[in-house]
């Protein structure tokens, strides 16, 4: 006779086993198959990513992107959470990010607040009924508020700085004319140095396998810093990060592999791909253009136009970014030139920080 009947670790074991498709390694996929099945159904209820990451004993980015390929497979459903800064109540009505508005109403208070995609919005995730069925005691604010203060809570801003959901949920963004504001992002730009050059040396194939295999480097080193690329512009990109020394570590990086890089391919160094980096950090507005998601602002104009003013295998940055650079060790030893730069649109001159490899 059939047994129709599976235990519950089974069904959860065989619809966590999809993410092997993803890389995701058998120890991690069992591990994560023990706490589906063993946690209370508050933590798995609207849970924070930090709690299960501190479960599995990965790093926050690794479970994000976990959670992001089972939200793809169905493993789990992805809640945007608006809290309001009025009364500190949780709206956790959005399910995708195009049901967020530029400006939120309180559905306790009815306060009318402007969304902040780092400061107000939290990213949760609840386990998908076909695994297991949370009983209604899974709804327990208290203990999620607890959970929240004791790890800090993943925001909004966390999620589209990653890499895979934009990958994995190229959809998924927000309404044409609806935008986020980001009270802090640091914005990251780089550009070939003397790329005409390059292509009327090596020929248009050559080179642009050569700018290829560039770009490939610069996706990699952006995701393991943190951050996620925005979109390339010609042989430009621009990055995003949540954090700015996260930037300013991704711009060593990419210096330092890119020579790396150089030396593998051998090139003869009239032909090396030099980079000039250009960095700020402030607040923008996250906005959705061409189907995808993009950044606007202040901060996303003066990084473009700081690149600009760059030298090749140089990163400059403005003087918001002196505090960040200042905790990145790797960047003893480096010189440093300050200079006063004119941007255009910008009353004032903005004072600019050049920063040069130890070895040139
Ligand atoms: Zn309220």
């Amino acid at each position: 006779m059939l047994n129709l009947y599976k235990p519950r670790r089974q069904v959860i074991a065989e619809a966590v086993s999809v993410l092997s498709s993803y890389g995701v390694s058998q120890e991690v996929r069992d591990r994560l198959t023990v706490i589906f099945d063993e946690q209370s159904d508050r933590e798995l209820y609207r849970a924070n990513p930090r709690l299960l990451a501190a479960h599995l004993q990965l790093q926050e980015r690794t479970m994000l992107k976990i959670l992001v390929m089972g939200l793809r497979e169905g493993l789990v459903t992805l809640n945007w959470e608006v809290e309001c800064p009025a009364c500190g109540g949780i709206d956790p009505a959005h399910h995708h990010l195009h049901e967020l508005r530029s400006l939120h109403t309180c559905p306790a208070c009815k306060t009318i607040h402007e969304t902040n995609a780092d400061e107000q919005v939290r990213v949760t995730f609840t386990l998908d009924e076909r695994l297991r069925k949370l009983t209604a005691a899974a709804d327990d604010p208290a203990f999620r508020s607890k959970m929240d203060r004791r790890y800090g809570v993943v925001s909004a801003h966390h999620m589209l700085t990653l890499p895979t959901f934009r990958q994995l949920f190229p959809r998924e963004t927000l309404p044409p004319n609806e935008s986020l504001l980001i009270r802090r992002v640091a914005i990251l730009f780089t550009d070939l140095a003397g790329s005409t050059q390059l292509y009327s040396r090596r020929g248009d194939t050559k080179a642009y396998e050569l700018v290829h295999r560039h770009f490939d480097l610069l996706f990699r080193i952006v995701d393991e810093q943190g951050g996620v690329v925005i979109k390339t512009i010609g042989d430009a990109i621009m990055a995003a990060f949540t954090e700015p020394d996260q930037a300013v570590r991704a711009a060593i990086a990419i210096h330092d592999q890119l020579k790396h890089l150089n030396q593998d391919l051998g090139l003869p160094p009239d032909d090396w791909l030099r980079l000039k980096i250009g960095l700020d950090v402030g607040p923008c507005v996250s906005v959705t253009l061409n189907d995808r998601p993009d950044y606007f602002g202040t901060t996303v104009n003066t990084a473009a136009r700081v690149q600009s003013a760059s030298y090749p295998d140089r990163i400059t940055m403005t003087e918001a970014l002196l505090p960040a650079a200042a905790i990145v060790d790797d960047l003893k030893g480096w010189q440093r030139q300050q200079r006063a730069l004119v941007l255009k649109g910008i009353d004032h001159p903005v004072t600019v920080y050049d920063l040069a490899p130890p070895s040139t």
